[in-house]
């Protein structure tokens, strides 16, 4: 069996957009049953409550999660108020200890999805399972991998699969947390248009503004929901503070999203994709010439310094001729690429002169 003849028709349970809600990670019996009754009362579609029991942290002597104390918080949410339970598990001790507290659905991590040892690991412990297991794209842009890690899990007859898009990390620091990268979720989504695709706002984000925008965009691509880190108060969160919204504003930012249309139809709309990987590569062009203006001022500053021209003709002629064989290798037109490298040239005279003038 491939992945591409799985029905998963889990996702047809729930009334979509589908909303995975709740802390970064639970902290306390009250953390988690005064945020669960918090979602309840905003009467918001959220029919899954998620937490991170054991947190995969970047540094160690960060907070690591609680461990399997927090399975009875979850539990409890379960049982007072109704949601169906989800957490991330990165080993077979998490996996065991999450299937006897009868957690609903179980996440591979994304710096887990990196290591096939883990997901093999993880797919064996899970084996013939019937819960519904998620699995977040790896940290790193390899699509390879994200299939790859579904397919161990298929291999092993888990049959109710879903991947989180949460985007992928950059060394250069950008307005994301983690970059969207669009081209690689919306390839899976092609390849794979009967695995249903949830955003992960949150973790792309990092922060509350971005939520609402990256979740819009993806139900406009045809994703079926979302997963969104929600704490009663997020300041004092004790991982991911930033990023975690309150439960009422995550009910106002439930309320104003467009469902464009149910099930698989909407991502037929190829205009939409489109136009969101135009945006994407824009914003990385952008973020690229930013780049290249910092470098540009550090290069002024030397030249100061070192009562050197600006303009220097051979430095010029050097980058004129890489731009115009580029061109032609990627099959551009030369007289485009010029025009291109004329008006970047002249704004990294206009920064350097800048520099000049100002003492
Ligand atoms: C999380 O969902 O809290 C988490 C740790 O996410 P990720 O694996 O995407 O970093
Ligand atoms: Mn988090």
């Amino acid at each position: 069996m491939n992945l591409t003849d799985l029905e998963n028709s889990w996702i047809n349970q729930f009334q979509q957009p589908l909303i995975i809600a709740g802390p970064c990670s639970a902290e306390s019996e009250q953390q988690m049953l005064e945020t669960a009754k918090r979602i309840k009362a905003t009467h918001a579609q959220v029919p899954i409550f998620r937490a991170g029991i054991w947190k995969p942290r970047t540094k160690p002597n960060g907070f690591e999660g609680v461990g399997v104390i927090g399975l009875n918080w979850l539990k409890k949410v379960k049982e007072e108020y109704g949601f169906k339970t989800a957490t991330e598990v990165a080993n077979a001790h998490h996996v065991d200890a999450a299937l006897k507290a009868d957690v609903d659905i179980l996440w591979i991590g994304a710096r887990s999805t990196v290591n096939p040892f883990t997901v093999q690991e993880i797919a064996e412990a899970l084996k013939g399972t019937e819960k519904i297991v998620l699995v977040k794209n790896p940290v790193n842009p390899d699509l390879a991998l994200w299939i790859g890690a579904l397919e161990r899990l298929l291999g092993q007859n888990i049959k109710n699969l879903g991947a989180i898009h949460r985007g992928f990390s950059t060394y250069q620091k950008t307005k994301y947390r983690n970059n969207p990268n669009w081209q690689i979720a919306l390839d899976f989504k092609s390849q794979f248009p009967n695995i249903p695709i949830l955003i992960d706002p949150s973790h792309i984000c990092g922060n509350r503004t971005g939520l609402a925008g990256i979740t819009q965009e993806a139900l406009n691509v045809g994703y079926q929901g979302a997963i969104i880190e929600s704490h009663y108060n997020p300041d004092e969160a004790w991982s991911d503070a930033s990023q975690q919204i309150t439960p009422e504003v995550l009910g106002e930012m439930i309320s104003n999203l467009k469902v464009r249309s149910t099930g698989l139809a909407g991502f037929d709309d190829e205009m939409g994709r489109h136009r969101t990987l135009i945006s994407d590569l824009d914003f990385q062009v952008i973020e690229l010439l930013s780049q290249r203006m910092r470098i540009s001022e550090k290069i002024g500053k030397l030249k100061k310094e070192n009562d050197i021209a600006i303009f220097q003709p051979d430095r010029w002629k050097v980058i004129t001729e890489y731009a115009a064989q580029k061109a032609s290798e990627t099959g551009m037109s030369q007289d485009f690429i010029e025009k291109v490298f004329k008006a970047i040239h002249e704004e990294s005279i206009e920064v350097q002169n800048n520099i000049m003038i100002n003492k």
